[in-house]
C-alpha cells in the first residue's frame, strides 16, 4: 500500500488566472507538493505577489509569475516560452482563468458574449494548443476549470454556461485525440466556491464553511485544489475526458413539495 501516486512533485505546472481564488489555491497546493509553478493573470501586479509568496515560503516548489491575457495568442505563446525557458518543459496545464457577469440573455451584447466566450473557452483553446507540444514530450495532464453552469445551464449566465459547456466538450474530445500522446485531459465543474468574487456576491465567507453540518452548498478553493492535485497525479491515471462536479450536495431531481 502506498500513497505516492497522489503526488505531483518534481513536475512543472502552468496555472492560468492564479492571482486569486481557485487558481491561487491550486498554485500554492502544487508548490506545497514540490511542483514548480508558473502563474499568470492579466496584470503582473496582481500575480507577482502570489509567485513571491510561494518563493519566499518553505514550500519545496518554485514559482514564476508571467503577465498573460489568455485571450491573446501572442501572450500565451510568450507564457509557454517563459515556462520552458525557466523550468525546461511543461507537465501540467491548469486552464483556470475565467470570468463572467449576470445578465438576461436579451441584454447580452455581442461584445459581452464575445468577452465571456473568449476568456473561458477560447483562452482554454489557446493555452492548451500552444502548450501541447511540451505536454506531449514525455506525457502530461490538462485540468480545465469548467462549471456546474456548463453541465446544467445557469439562469442569467447563458454566455458563461455555453462557454463552460464548450470546455467540457473540448475536454472529452481532446482527451480522445491526445490519449495516444500520453496526455490526460479532464475538467472540474464546481458548484459555488467561496472565492473573493463569490463571497462578495453571496455575502458569505470561506470561514463560514462548516463541514460538520450537512449543508454543503459552498465549497472552498482548497477543496477544488484537492481535486486538481488528484487529477494531475498518477492516482488519476484511469480518469480520461471526465468532468468532475464537486457541488456539496447530490444532483437529485426531487420535488420538495411532494
Ligand atoms: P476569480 O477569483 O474571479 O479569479 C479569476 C482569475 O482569472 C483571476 O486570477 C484573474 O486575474 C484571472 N483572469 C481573468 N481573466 C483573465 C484573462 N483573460 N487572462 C488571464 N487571467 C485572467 O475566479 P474563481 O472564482 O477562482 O474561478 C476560477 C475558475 O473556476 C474560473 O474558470 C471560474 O469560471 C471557475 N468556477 C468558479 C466557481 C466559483 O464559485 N468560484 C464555480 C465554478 C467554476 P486578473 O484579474 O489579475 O487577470
Amino acid at each position: 500500500m502506498t500513497v505516492e501516486q497522489f503526488h505531483v512533485d518534481g513536475e512543472t505546472a502552468v496555472v492560468t488566472g492564479a492571482s486569486s481564488g481557485i487558481g491561487k489555491s491550486i498554485a500554492e497546493r502544487f508548490a506545497d507538493d514540490g511542483v514548480d509553478v508558473v502563474v499568470c493573470s492579466r496584470d503582473i501586479d496582481n500575480v507577482e505577489p502570489i509567485a513571491d509568496g510561494i518563493a519566499e515560503s518553505d514550500r519545496p516548489g518554485d514559482a514564476l509569475a508571467v503577465e498573460c491575457d489568455v485571450t491573446e495568442r501572442d501572450a500565451v505563446e510568450a507564457l509557454i516560452a517563459a515556462t520552458v525557458e525557466e523550468f525546461g518543459g511543461i507537465d501540467v496545464l491548469v486552464n483556470n482563468a475565467g470570468a463572467s457577469f449576470m445578465a438576461n440573455f436579451d441584454d447580452i451584447t455581442p461584445n459581452g458574449w464575445g468577452t465571456v466566450v473568449d476568456i473561458n473557452l477560447t483562452g482554454t483553446y489557446h493555452c492548451t494548443q500552444v502548450a501541447g507540444e511540451h505536454l506531449k514530450d514525455g506525457g502530461g495532464t490538462v485540468v480545465n476549470l469548467a462549471s456546474v453552469a456548463g453541465e446544467q445551464g445557469a439562469p442569467y449566465m447563458s454566455h458563461y454556461g455555453a462557454a463552460k459547456a464548450g470546455v467540457i466538450n473540448l475536454t472529452r474530445t481532446l482527451a480522445f485525440e491526445w490519449a495516444s500522446e500520453n496526455v490526460r485531459v479532464n475538467c472540474i465543474s464546481p458548484g459555488y466556491v467561496a472565492t473573493p468574487g463569490v463571497e462578495a456576491q453571496m455575502g458569505v465567507s470561506a470561514d463560514e464553511v462548516d463541514r460538520e453540518t450537512v449543508e454543503r452548498r459552498l465549497g472552498t478553493s482548497e477543496e477544488i485544489a484537492d481535486i486538481a492535485q488528484f487529477l494531475a497525479s498518477p492516482a488519476a491515471s484511469y480518469l480520461v475526458g471526465q468532468s468532475i462536479a464537486p457541488a456539496g450536495v447530490p444532483d437529485i431531481k426531487e420535488d420538495p413539495e411532494i
